[in-house]
């Protein structure tokens, strides 16, 4: 089981040997949510979770 390490907190998280790129996974050790972004080796990136509310329609005037 490949095992990269979380961005956030270095700790080692496991990765499916199915995963694919793009797919989330939690690290245990912060819970963070990591996106896959690398395989070979595994390359975690830390996903942001901001509202992605209508902010960016600013109101135009
Ligand atoms: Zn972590």
């Amino acid at each position: 089981m490949p095992i990269g390490t979380c961005p956030e907190c270095d700790a080692d998280v496991h990765v499916d040997t199915d995963t694919d790129k793009g797919e989330l996974v939690s690290c245990e050790e912060c819970g963070t949510d990591l996106e896959v972004v690398g395989l070979d080796p595994v390359q975690l990136d830390i996903v942001e979770e901001d509202d992605l509310d209508d902010d960016e329609d600013e109101d135009e005037f």
